[in-house]
């Protein structure tokens, strides 16, 4: 069977480039980079060139760039190391309702210690509105937390606009407030400048770009404090103990740089792809909708509603032909629940249970699309056929346009 992967908003290939780039640090250099002999200076030597070239794709200083295992622990990083470290100035955030849980539960874990945490919303367009954020400033706000682009729908954020409000707010002598963007589902698929966007803080993970699992970076302006969250040695700058995994650094560093390079190539390819399946998929079956506002999106992503049909029996159906997305819910003790970011969208419960997130990359093709158009209008008519309300509304369709051709 011809396999499809349309998954590539969870996690993509690691390009043979990559690989190739990492193995001599998985074989004959595999010094610990804190050593003073010759193979921890020739480890040290690839993590610094390494930091040097994920800062020049991300417009920043080498010093800024830390490494850690994710972008889950990123963003753990940059929400609690911020707001620990500046609590005596305020103990106040804001984020948006829907954020990867990375975020969420980091918040949560604050919350439950006496910070306060204000959830902006998204609207049904998923994106977050600037008027809310002014709203929702107090002076004791230290942290601005929304990601970049959402990892289930992929609507773009105004991280400039909203480092812009903050901006005039530190100009009005509220030093102590800074910026964080998770940008898990954008580095290496649309441009990031750290300096353009104006974060203090920013998230991002290897394995979503063509790189390997298990490492991300945490952009850390300048400046700005943080209090770590791994105890131990003091590697990268003290703000992240334990022994640097070099491999994957450099396989991270590797991907970047060929997403970069590649960028305008590889989101027209997405784009292209995206846009050929929503729309013979919208012209095909009736009762679909796409969610969020698709005019502001990543070039790779779709999500799309099917009415009447639960996400996760279309997933499996469509995985037994061989083709591979995600659902936007989740079994939570024995029912099927729409993802929260459903929920932030405004979608009902019934609704929200029928969705499913494509995610197209590099490795895609446009017979990967037509592998999906020849089968899914059948699957979805057939689960359809499961629904008794799909079913009444059906019948009373065909009666009404019986009556129309009457008439
Ligand atoms: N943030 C977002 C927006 C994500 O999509 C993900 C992963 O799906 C993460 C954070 C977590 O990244 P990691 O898998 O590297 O821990």
């Amino acid at each position: 069977m011809r396999r499809v992967y349309l998954d590539n908003s969870a996690t993509t290939r690691v390009d043979g480039e990559v690989v190739a780039a990492m193995l001599p640090y998985l074989t004959d250099n595999f010094g610990n980079a804190s050593s003073t002999h010759f193979w921890g200076q020739q480890a040290r030597q690839a993590i610094e060139d390494a930091r040097r070239r994920v800062a020049g794709c991300l417009n920043a200083n080498p010093g800024e760039i830390v490494f850690v295992s994710g972008g889950t622990e990123s963003d753990n990083l940059a929400i609690k190391g911020v707001a620990e470290a500046y609590a005596e100035k305020g103990r106040h955030l804001i984020t948006t309702r829907f954020e990867h849980s990375a975020v969420v539960n980091s918040c949560a874990d604050l919350e439950s210690r006496g910070w306060q945490v204000t959830y902006l919303p998204v609207y049904s367009e998923g994106i977050v509105r600037i008027e809310d954020l002014r709203a929702a400033l107090t002076d004791n706000t230290v942290l601005v937390s929304v990601m970049h682009a959402n990892n289930e729908i992929g609507t773009i954020q105004p991280i400039g606009e909203i480092s812009r409000v903050i901006r005039e707010r530190r100009e009005a002598g509220q030093n102590h407030l800074f910026l964080h963007t998770d940008a898990v589902q954008t580095v290496g698929k649309i441009p990031v400048d750290v300096q353009d966007l104006g974060v203090d803080l920013l998230s991002c993970s290897s394995h979503k770009f063509n790189g390997p699992k298990g490492c991300g970076v945490l952009y850390v302006r300048r400046g700005v404090r943080l209090h770590k969250q791994l105890h131990g040695g003091h590697h990268e700058r003290d703000l992240r103990s334990g022994t640097e995994n070099v491999a994957q650094i450099v396989g991270l560093a590797r991907a970047l740089e060929l997403a970069t390079a590649d960028l305008p190539a590889r989101m027209e390819h997405c784009r292209r792809l995206r846009d050929r399946l929503e729309s013979t998929l919208l012209a095909e079956v009736p009762y679909i909708r796409v969610n969020g506002d698709p005019s502001r999106r990543v070039p790779g992503v779709t999500n799309i509603n099917f009415d009447f049909v639960e996400g996760e029996g279309l997933q499996i159906s469509l995985d037994l032909k061989g083709i591979a997305v995600s659902t936007g819910s989740a079994c939570s003790s024995g029912a099927t629940e729409p993802s929260h970011v459903l929920v932030a969208l405004g979608l009902d419960a019934e609704t929200g249970r029928g969705t499913i997130r494509f995610s197209f990359g590099r490795d895609n093709d446009e017979e990967d699309v037509d592998q999906v158009v020849r089968v899914l209008p059948e699957l979805v008519g057939k689960l359809r056929q499961l629904s008794p309300r799909a079913r009444e509304i059906f019948a009373r369709e065909i009666a009404e346009s019986a009556v129309g051709r009457h008439v």
